[in-house]
C-alpha cells in the first residue's frame, strides 16, 4: 500500500498508527489498538523487532557501504518527535553539509533478505518505506518482494510525489491519496501542545495544511520570544538604560498581537519559576535554557512574590494591549512595574 499526502501532511502518522493496529496483540473489541501491549508500546518507540524502516540515507564516508541499520537510532528519535516532517529535514539533522539522501541498492538488498526471514514474534511482519521517491532504479531488487511477499508481511510506502517513484514500484502498489490537513486541525493540534489560541490560529494560517512547518513555527518563535525576554530581564536587573531603550524600541515595533504572545510568554517563565522554586522536575514544562534563565535568576535572589507580582503584572500588559492602550507609554510603565515586582525584598 502507498500512501501519500503533501509535505508536513498525515501520511508517516497514519502509517505509523496502521502499523501499530496489525501489531497490537490485544486489539479492542470495537476494533482498535490497546495502546497498553507490549507490541503496541514497542511500536510507540520504533523497536518493534517485526516493524522494519527504510528510509533516505547518505554515505557519511567512504569506508563502507551504509544502510538504515547505522542510523536506526538518530532516525527513531527524529521521527518520534516529527512523525509529520519531510526527508529534507531529516537529512539536514545529521548533517550540515548539502548531502542528497537516497534509498541505496546496499539498503534494498538488506531489506529483501530480512523481510523474507520469519517473523519474530510470530505475528506479522511490516516493512515502511518511508519516502518511497528516494528509491531509485536500485528500488526494482524489491519488486519481487512487494509482488510475493511472505506471509502476513505487509509493505507500506510513504510518499509526497507520486511523479517521483519508480513506475514499478507505483504500478504494483495501491495507492491511498491523503487529503491535506485542515486550519482547524492544525490549530487545534498546537493548542494541545500548549500553544496559545489566538497564536495556534495565525500559525496554522501561515502553514499552509503543513503540520511540521506550523510546530517549525511555534518554536522559532518561542526562541524569539526567549531571546526578547532575556534581554529584557538583563536589562532590568543590571537597571542598564541603554539596554533597556534598545528593548523598548524592539518591542514597540512588534505588531499587537505579537507583543501580546510575549507577555503570556513572559507569564509562563514566571509561574514556571515558581514550580522550579517548589517542585520536582516532572511538573516543570520548560526547555533547557528557560530552565538556565530561571535557575540564574533564583540564584540572584528570585522570590516566589517577586513571580507573582511579575506574572501577574504581565497578564495585565497582556490584557491592556487588547484594550488599545498607547503601546509606548505602556511598554514602558510595564517595565518598570515588572522591575520592581522583581527586586523588592
Ligand atoms: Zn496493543
Amino acid at each position: 500500500m502507498l500512501f501519500t499526502s503533501p509535505e508536513g501532511g498525515g501520511a508517516m502518522p497514519l502509517v505509523l498508527d496502521l502499523a501499530k493496529y496489525i501489531l497490537c496483540s490485544n486489539k479492542t473489541e470495537d476494533g482498535n489498538y490497546c495502546n497498553d501491549c507490549n507490541s503496541c508500546n514497542s511500536v510507540d518507540r520504533l523497536t518493534h523487532p517485526d516493524l522494519f524502516l527504510t528510509f533516505p540515507v547518505f554515505n557519511k564516508d567512504s569506508k563502507k557501504k551504509y544502510t538504515c541499520n547505522d542510523f536506526i537510532i538518530p532516525y527513531r528519535e527524529f521521527i518520534n518527535n516529527n512523525p509529520y516532517a519531510p526527508a529534507t529535514a531529516w537529512i539536514q539533522s545529521l548533517t550540515s553539509e548539502n548531502k542528497q539522501g537516497n534509498i541505496s541498492a546496499e539498503e534494498c538488498k538488506s531489506i529483501s533478505s530480512k523481510m523474507m526471514l520469519k517473523s519474530i514474534l510470530g505475528g506479522a511482519k511490516i516493512l515502511i518505506v518511508w519516502y518511497a521517491e528516494y528509491l531509485g532504479k536500485d528500488g526494482n531488487r524489491l519488486l519481487k518482494l512487494i509482488e510475493e511477499p511472505p506471509k502476513n508481511t505487509f509493505i507500506l510506502f510513504v510518499a509526497e510525489n507520486t511523479n517521483k517513484i519508480l513506475g514499478t514500484i507505483l504500478s504494483r502498489t495501491q495507492h491511498y491519496k491523503l487529503l491535506p490537513i485542515s486550519n482547524q486541525e492544525i490549530e487545534n493540534k498546537l493548542i494541545a501542545q500548549n500553544i496559545d489560541a489566538e497564536k495556534a490560529n495565525e500559525l496554522a494560517k501561515q502553514s499552509e495544511g503543513n503540520v511540521y512547518k506550523a510546530l517549525q513555527l511555534a518554536n522559532q518563535k518561542d526562541q524569539n520570544y526567549f531571546n526578547h525576554l532575556r534581554n529584557w530581564l538583563n536589562a532590568l536587573y543590571t537597571n542598564n538604560g541603554v539596554l533597556l531603550s534598545s528593548w523598548l524600541k524592539e518591542s514597540n515595533a512588534m505588531g499587537k498581537e505579537e507583543l501580546k504572545s510575549f507577555f503570556h510568554y513572559a507569564e509562563h517563565i514566571f509561574e514556571q519559576s515558581l514550580r522550579v522554586m517548589n517542585l520536582p522536575e516532572d511538573y516543570w514544562s520548560i526547555t533547557q535554557v528557560e530552565t538556565r534563565l530561571i535557575k540564574g535568576l533564583i540564584s540572584k535572589g528570585l522570590q516566589a512574590t517577586n513571580c507573582e507580582n511579575a506574572s501577574s503584572k504581565c497578564a495585565q500588559a497582556a490584557y491592556h494591549l487588547e484594550r488599545n492602550v498607547y503601546k509606548k507609554v505602556m511598554l514602558h510603565a510595564i517595565s518598570f512595574e515588572v522591575q520592581e515586582a522583581l527586586l523588592s525584598k
